[in-house]
């Protein structure tokens, strides 16, 4: 009697310690590829900043550091949905194409230098941010990388930023890595990790590439399987190993 009762107990005792971490996977939150494409209406925090809740929050703290250490955290683009990323890509694709005759290839291959296919920007996901410093007078465009370099007007916020992002989360996305592919090298964008990661895990299991395929912007025609398939493992996925 007492033996079977404590084989029973046993068996109970497993079974819970076999579920609780499927328990706490199944806690996560589910993107649905709407979602994680940006076709979604999702609840965005902070007037000009515009994350969700818990990147919005952490992104108020690093703001509130980087002050104290005489930085002013001007941000240049935070969530972008579908439709807008839709509209940047176009428009450089027929600039290209039509007003510098490009060839449709070359046009795409110069784009996904720094911009990304519709649909597949981590922009979409109110995670990701560009920033610079709002202090310092700067001529022309402010996100070139020789500005964040040596003797750049972002010199200093990006030593400030090497030593403090990654406290509050942010992480560098397109690093300085010369075996690195894909995107080129963006000092100024962030992603808030804590959310990132379980989204681009979660993305790569939708069948981007199907996704990709059935869309419908200007010069999506021109998208080879052997193209897509480099997109993908190079422009996705070739990116800060802390983020993976
Ligand atoms: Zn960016």
């Amino acid at each position: 009697m007492q033996r079977r009762s404590f084989i029973k107990k046993v068996g109970i005792g497993s079974l819970a310690m076999t579920t609780f971490p499927l328990t706490t996977i199944h806690n996560d939150p589910e993107y649905s590829i709407v979602e994680l494409t940006g076709k979604a209406t999702i609840d965005l925090y902070g007037e000009g900043i515009n994350l969700r809740k818990e990147a919005h929050d952490a992104f108020v703290l690093m703001k509130k550091a980087a002050y104290s250490a005489g930085f002013d955290i001007k941000m240049i683009s935070s969530y972008r949905d579908f439709y807008r990323q839709e509209a940047i890509w176009e428009r450089k694709y027929i600039s290209y194409t039509e007003e510098e005759g490009m060839l449709p290839i070359d046009a795409i291959a110069k784009i996904i230098e720094y911009s990304t296919i519709p649909g597949t920007s981590r922009h979409h996901w109110g995670t990701d941010i560009d920033i610079i410093d709002g202090y310092p007078k700067v001529n022309g465009d402010v996100l070139v990388p020789e500005k964040f370099e040596e003797g750049g007007p972002f010199e200093p916020f990006k030593n400030w930023l090497d030593k403090n992002a990654e406290k509050f989360g942010f992480y560098l996305v397109y690093t300085d890595d010369y075996f690195r592919k894909g995107f080129k090298y963006e000092p100024w964008h962030y992603s808030y990790a804590p959310l990132s990661k379980p989204m681009l895990t979660q993305f790569r299991k939708k069948n981007i590439f199907r996704m990709i395929q059935n869309e419908t912007f200007e010069g999506a025609e021109h998208f080879t399987t052997s193209f897509l398939k480099n997109y993908i493992h190079n422009n996705i996925l070739d990116i800060n190993p802390d983020l993976l």
